[in-house]
Formats: C-alpha cells, structure tokens, sequence
C-alpha cells in the first residue's frame, strides 16, 4: 500500500528529528499534502494510526494541510484551480497546462519536546 509507505517515511523523519534533539516525543507534526499528489487521504489516516503506534509520532497532534491543484494554461498563461491532472483552460480550452501546485507532499514542520 503506497499510502502505507508514505506514513513509514514520515515516521522516519520524525523520528530522526526527534533524535537530534534529544526529544522522546512529537508534540505536532504538520504535513502538506497537495490534492494531487495521489494520496487516498483515507488510506492514509488508516495507515497513520497503525504505523505510529510505539513511534514518537504515537501521542503527537496531526495537522494536515490539504493543498489545492493550480494549473498554468500553457495557450494564454491563465493560471487555474483545478481538482485533476487533465482539466481544459477555463478561458481558451486548451488541454495542455503545467501543474505549478498540488502535488506537494512533505513534513512541514514538526514540534518535539
Ligand atoms: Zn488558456
């Protein structure tokens, strides 16, 4: 499971984080994950609360930032919300566009004490 994963790297770095201060718990962690960054959000928080079990992640409150999809019309510039990967341009039609957010996926910032 690709969520599942996600969740073990994330422990990772908490827990390097936490070790590098001297920290034996997580007190807030806060993630980015953009809406399209394939992430099944509900296969996620399943797979977080099996995952940080035993962790210092275990008793640490998640703050999730949900980022949504923006696209720039590579035909007029205009730039888009968009909530999926093919979406045409709002003003000419035109399918082609570059992503420039939403597929952000990282730790954003992380308390330890
Ligand atoms: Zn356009």
């Amino acid at each position: 499971m690709h969520e599942l994963s996600l969740v073990l790297n994330i422990v990772e770095i908490a827990d390097e984080q936490a070790k590098n201060h001297q920290a034996r718990e997580v007190e807030s962690i806060e993630l980015e994950i953009g809406e399209l960054a394939g992430v099944e959000m509900d296969a996620f928080l399943f797979a977080w609360d099996a995952a940080v079990r035993d962790t210092v992640l275990e008793n640490a409150e998640r703050i999730i930032r949900r980022i949504p999809g923006k696209a720039r019309c590579a035909e007029c510039g205009l730039e888009y919300e968009t909530g999926q990967l093919f979406e045409a341009c709002p003003a000419c039609g035109e399918y082609l566009n570059e992503l420039i957010q939403g597929r952000e996926l990282r730790v954003r910032s992380l308390v330890v004490h």
